[in-house]
């Protein structure tokens, strides 16, 4: 499958409600009256103003909850790399490691040697994840039961018939630990809340030539989600060579001028 991110929830009137923080702010409004005024335009001029001031702490009051599926653990390791939001990921002990996709990186994909090399690691892994899941869980079972049959499956569908709950909490505890061989391929499905300002240092990272491409791919994606909803607030988002050089040195990929066509967005 691959990269999915679907906008799951966002803080309902998100440019109004930063616009409201930011009026309170810099005009006599009372809490009573914060909203009066607040056309379209109007909230776009305050947004425009807090970006002008980089006054951004206006943008932490509204949050977007997205479902991100089709990323390998390598992806979401870096994900979670950015503390300032909250995450849910699909437990690798409560689900069979034996049922797991995998992501083919495209440059592995278009080249037949090294494809060939990577799904025969992959089977060769799976394979083992499954002979030690069993041997583990008969493992539980023969300590409990003492049942000397040698062949762990029987074992385990005999116990599976006999005490289907303890049976699933014997394999959790096995996939627990049978999990160590997977590999950073394995895809996995997370939730995650950012607040605005949280999203713009994130985009900022990620939307970059030098993040890694499946993060990339997570990054635009979510910028598009966020364009549709809230324009102004995330018109100037993108990598850090929009705003002025390259931050990335040496390393810079050197396409900061294809970059900002991209990402201006037919300004
Ligand atoms: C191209 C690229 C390459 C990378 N390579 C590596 C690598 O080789 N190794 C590696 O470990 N990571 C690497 N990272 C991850 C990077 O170092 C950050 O951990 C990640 O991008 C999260 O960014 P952040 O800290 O800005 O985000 P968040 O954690 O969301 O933090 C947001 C902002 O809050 C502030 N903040 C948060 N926590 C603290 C704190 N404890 N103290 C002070 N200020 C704080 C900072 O201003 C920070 O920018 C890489 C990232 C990119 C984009």
């Amino acid at each position: 499958m691959a990269v999915k991110v679907t906008l799951l929830n966002y803080t309902p009137n998100p440019e109004q409600t930063v616009a409201m923080a930011a009026k309170l702010c810099y005009s006599p409004s009372g809490i009573e009256d914060i909203r009066d005024g607040l056309t379209e335009e109007k909230t776009a001029s305050f947004i425009e103003m807090l970006a002008d001031l980089g006054h951004a702490s206006p943008t932490e009051h509204v949050s977007f909850t997205f479902g991100i599926e089709g990323i390998s653990r390598a992806c979401s390791h870096q994900l979670v790399r950015h503390r300032i939001a909250s995450y849910s990921q699909q437990s690798q002990r409560y689900v069979d490691g034996t049922k797991f996709d995998f992501v083919t990186p495209p440059e592995i994909a278009k080249n037949e040697k090294a494809l060939a090399a990577f799904n025969r690691v992959i089977e060769q892994q799976t394979e083992a994840y499954r002979e030690i899941r069993d041997a583990l869980a008969a493992g539980y079972i023969r300590g409990l039961t003492g049942d000397s049959n040698d062949d762990d499956a029987a074992v385990m569908e005999r116990f599976k018939a006999e005490k289907p709950k303890q049976f699933s909490a014997f394999v959790k505890k096995a996939n627990e630990d049978a999990r160590f061989i997977l590999p950073n391929a394995s895809t996995t499905k997370i939730v995650c809340t950012f607040n605005a300002r949280s999203l713009q240092n994130f985009f900022a990272h990620r939307c970059c030539n030098r993040a890694q491409w499946e993060i990339r791919e997570v990054a635009e994606q979510m910028l598009l989600l966020c364009l549709e909803v809230a324009p102004h607030l995330f018109k100037n988002c993108g990598p850090s060579c929009l705003f002025g050089p390259c931050p990335e040195g040496a390393m810079s990929c050197g396409k900061a001028k294809e970059v900002r066509a991209k990402y201006r967005r037919g300004e």
